[in-house]
């Protein structure tokens, strides 16, 4: 049976990621609907301070924090006074609470693979499933898309180019986990802004500093997918991801790059139309609507003024300037033990080069080489979530002996 979220019931919404970019404009277009939605429950990684003061401004009834010392940090944070919400530890709680009845909602929004476990329990329990974290269906999207069909989820994208997409795909044709493309669809066209270094000189990349690689020249978001929209893998995470969403071939899903980040994709017909969804570069529109769906509801976004942004232009992406996008698509054909390589792999080489320890153009090389390391290898079963962990800690132990983890 589909969730259903009825109109007049209230929406109970458990926020998993909470501190995040992502969480912060999820409690934001929350709190403007308290007569429609509620927190149920809050998680975070770290800054218990912040988890404190926002379990306490939206009334969670539980939070789900990562260890003992980070509920000693909350409980300090949280101070005398009030009753502390119930507080829960580890990464399993996180993957129970989604799946109790007092949820209707699961905004999965934790950063990374780390995100995967908690999100396939929400789909296997048929949640309303928010996904913002891509991470999880590239490294495990027939996983995670037969739990959404087997578990009667309603998946709503979060991920603003494949809001755009669900939004501009038939209204018949938005199933929670289609099979098939939608009829009549030619093709998905995502768009990429291209990031701080769209027209940088190549040759003075090796020098680029995390700041540099974080300052977005649109979107405001974590630092991890600030970096990875510099490289562009981001980018080709999401084509992996769109693959999977709206079961759609490889070569029928492009990438234009889109300096303005108004248009934020588009779904091209058998007819020659095509349909695009426009906004402002704010992830409270892709989240209001996603909250609200069929319904259209305030997000605190204002108007868009295209007298104001005065041109939209596009291009071709460079896949020589952008190596990580075309490791993407070759991560995609070559079948998903390959996504996971190409997942893990940046996901240490990010987290590497945020760090200080890894040249921002070594990212790239990274994972080109655990793409090959992972092609030379006999073939990985990932038939369940334990075979898909088990290679990701197999591709991040490669990448430590790069010296790297
Ligand atoms: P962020 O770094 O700002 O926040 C990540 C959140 O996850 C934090 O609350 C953190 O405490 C939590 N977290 C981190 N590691 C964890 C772990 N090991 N276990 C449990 N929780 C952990 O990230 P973000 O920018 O909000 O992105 C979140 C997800 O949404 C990512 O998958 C990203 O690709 C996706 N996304 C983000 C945006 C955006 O605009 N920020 C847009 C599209 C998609
Ligand atoms: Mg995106």
């Amino acid at each position: 049976m589909a969730a259903e979220v009825s109109v007049n019931a209230m929406q109970r919404v458990v926020v998993l990621g909470s501190t995040g970019s992502i969480g912060v404009s999820t409690l934001d277009v929350i709190a403007r609907h308290p007569d429609r939605m509620s927190v149920y429950a809050l998680s975070a990684h770290s800054r218990m301070e912040s988890l404190a003061a926002q379990a306490a401004a939206c009334g969670a009834a539980v939070v789900v924090v990562p260890d003992d010392a980070a509920r000693a940090r909350f409980l300090a944070a949280w101070g005398g006074g009030a009753t502390p919400p119930e507080i829960r530890v580890g990464a399993q709680a996180l993957a129970d609470t989604v799946a109790e009845d007092a949820c209707d909602t699961v905004m999965a929004a934790i950063v990374g693979a780390a995100g995967l476990p908690s999100a396939l329990a929400a789909a296997r329990a048929g949640k309303r499933v928010l996904l913002a974290n891509k991470e999880a269906l590239v490294a495990a999207g027939p996983l995670f898309m037969r739990a959404v069909r087997e578990g009667g989820a309603e998946l709503l994208p979060i991920d603003s180019e494949h809001n755009a997409i669900f939004q501009c795909l038939p209204h018949g044709a938005r199933a929670s986990a289609p099979t098939e493309p939608a009829a009549g669809v030619r093709r998905l066209v995502l768009t990429a802004s291209g990031g701080p270094f769209r027209r940088a000189d190549p040759a003075d990349l090796g020098e680029v500093t995390p700041e540099q690689a974080c300052a977005h020249p649109n979107w405001s978001m974590g630092r991890k997918i600030s970096v990875d929209s510099a490289t562009m893998l981001n980018k080709g995470l999401e084509v992996i991801e769109a693959h999977w969403l709206f079961a759609m071939p490889p070569d029928r899903i492009e990438v234009v790059v889109h300096p303005q980040s108004v248009v934020h994709s588009m779904v091209e017909y058998e007819d020659g139309s095509v349909l695009a969804q426009l906004g402002q570069p704010d992830m409270r529109t892709p989240i209001a609507y996603a909250l609200g769906f069929p319904e259209r509801i305030g997000s605190g976004v204002g108007l868009l003024d295209l007298a104001r942004v005065g041109r939209l232009d596009f291009e071709a992406p460079d896949f020589a300037r952008f190596p990580c996008l075309r490791l993407a698509f070759e991560a995609l054909r070559a079948g998903q033990a390959a996504s996971v390589a190409l997942n893990a792999s940046n996901e240490v080489a990010v987290q590497a080069f945020l760090e200080g320890r890894l040249p921002y153009t070594w990212i790239a090389r990274v994972i080109e080489a655990a793409l090959e390391w992972q092609a030379g290898r006999s073939s990985v079963t990932l038939a369940d979530l334990d075979g898909v962990l088990a290679l990701d800690a197999e591709v991040r132990a490669y990448a430590g002996d790069l010296g790297l983890a």
